[in-house]
């Protein structure tokens, strides 16, 4: 038995600076997981509460009481029992007595653990029924930032290098290629503009949505040539962020819902795109799926705030034949259960599976981890910045051990 003798929470800081917790679980024989857990910028609404009222410091001053002596004794093998424990503290659906960043960070940190004393890679405990040898997701890597990512971008949150090969080396140099020729694209349109970088690494400028889809496919364009890998353009639009009142506001064009059906399947057309998140507000459950059929099998039609990784909007989502895939975060569910029974109930209906960082990350590895054990169709992690860089290294060196 992996017997916990210690939990612990503690402050640590995310990529913009903002205080969340990482939680250290020592077992037994001495082996241990610390996990930090990361947070949203363009939060869904039905995801669980991140902290309690009062913030990562109150989840800290609430963890030795409340959290604490649940876990002391319990089988960190056990996932079911240690992330039952986690509701048990918990006591709420939203996980807003502890925080669902507290849940995520000591439910990673026990499989970590339970790794660590078995000597074995993350991935090979978490891994779903059916997994047994490791395959790589496409890279989905953020080359230009916008929407609530960046301050004077463009309104589609994420501009995406969609990246497939199969070994980690070639999808992630592809993706990493489209951010550089992206950047120079850009610097040789605007040479007087100065280039800064958003919340995931990706590129900020001020031009439109449509300038930035043409620059993105052309820069695809070139590194497909240049290193003969697959790679297209891609979209995260978080369309929730400016959806108000019942229309689709760009600060170029206002459109009904309607319309913006008819908007995103035209940018696929138009810019080949293979990737496209969250194309309209997270309670058109039916809109999204017009647009997943007008789309059809040419893209990666993926649903973030629609779901967030909860097991009841992704049922109403599959009944309506809403997306072709559903992105995974494990901190909008809470602890890996919930995040694998949201996994595990997508698979069983043919829909895919992508799994992402949050815009506020840290310089952590295991997502590459989870990504593999889910046999997911993406890794959606960013492409530059330590906290992006972290889970592609971590994603190379699991190629490396397999091939
Ligand atoms: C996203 O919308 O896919 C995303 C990663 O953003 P955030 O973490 O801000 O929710
Ligand atoms: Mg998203």
């Amino acid at each position: 038995m992996s017997r916990i003798v210690a939990a612990d929470l503690e402050a640590i800081f995310d990529g913009r600076g903002h205080p969340t917790v990482e939680a250290t679980i020592v077992l037994e024989s001495g082996a241990r997981g610390r996990v930090g857990a990361p947070s949203g910028a363009s939060t869904g609404a039905h995801e669980v509460r991140a902290f309690p009222e009062g913030g990562a410091a109150e989840a800290i001053r609430r963890f030795p009481r409340s959290v604490a002596p649940r876990l002391a004794n319990l089988d960190a093998a056990d996932r079911a029992g240690v992330d039952a424990a986690l509701h048990a503290a918990d006591g709420t659906p939203e996980f807003s007595a502890i925080g669902g960043n507290t849940a995520t960070a000591v439910s990673v940190a026990a499989a970590t653990a339970h790794a660590a004393e078995r000597g074995v890679p993350l991935w090979r405990v978490l891994a779903r029924p059916g997994v047994e040898r490791a395959s790589f997701p496409a890279i989905v890597g953020n080359c230009l930032n916008g929407g609530r990512h960046a301050i004077g971008g463009p309104d589609i949150q994420e501009f995406l290098a969609f990246a497939e090969a199969p070994r980690p080396e070639d999808s992630i140099r592809a993706a990493v290629r489209v951010h550089a020729l992206l950047g120079e694209a850009i610097h040789r349109r605007y040479p007087a503009l100065a280039l800064g970088r958003g919340d995931e690494g990706g590129w900020v400028a001020p031009i439109g949505n449509v300038e930035a889809l043409e620059l993105l496919s052309a820069a695809c364009a070139k590194a497909r040539d240049e290193l003969g890998t697959s790679v297209h353009p891609g979209i995260d639009l978080a369309a929730s962020e400016f959806f108000r009142d019942g229309k689709y506001r760009y600060r170029d064009r206002t459109l009904d819902p309607e319309d913006q059906v008819a908007f995103v399947a035209q940018l696929v057309d138009d810019h080949g795109l293979r990737y496209v998140e969250d194309p309209l507000d997270e309670e058109a459950f039916d809109d999204f799926a017009a647009v997943t059929r007008a789309i059809g099998d040419r893209a990666v039609v993926v649903g973030d705030d629609i779901y967030c990784t909860r097991v009841p909007r992704l049922e109403r989502g599959i009944a309506l034949g809403s997306s072709n895939s559903a992105l995974i975060k494990v901190n909008q569910a809470g602890t890996l259960s919930d995040t694998f029974a949201a996994v595990d109930l997508a698979r069983a209906h043919g829909l895919s599976t992508v799994t992402s960082h949050r815009s506020g990350d840290l310089p952590e590895g295991w997502l590459a981890h989870l990504a593999v054990a889910t046999a997911a169709r993406g890794l959606k992690c960013g492409v530059l910045g330590g906290e992006r860089v972290a889970k592609l290294n971590e994603l190379l060196r699991l190629g490396r051990a397999t091939g």
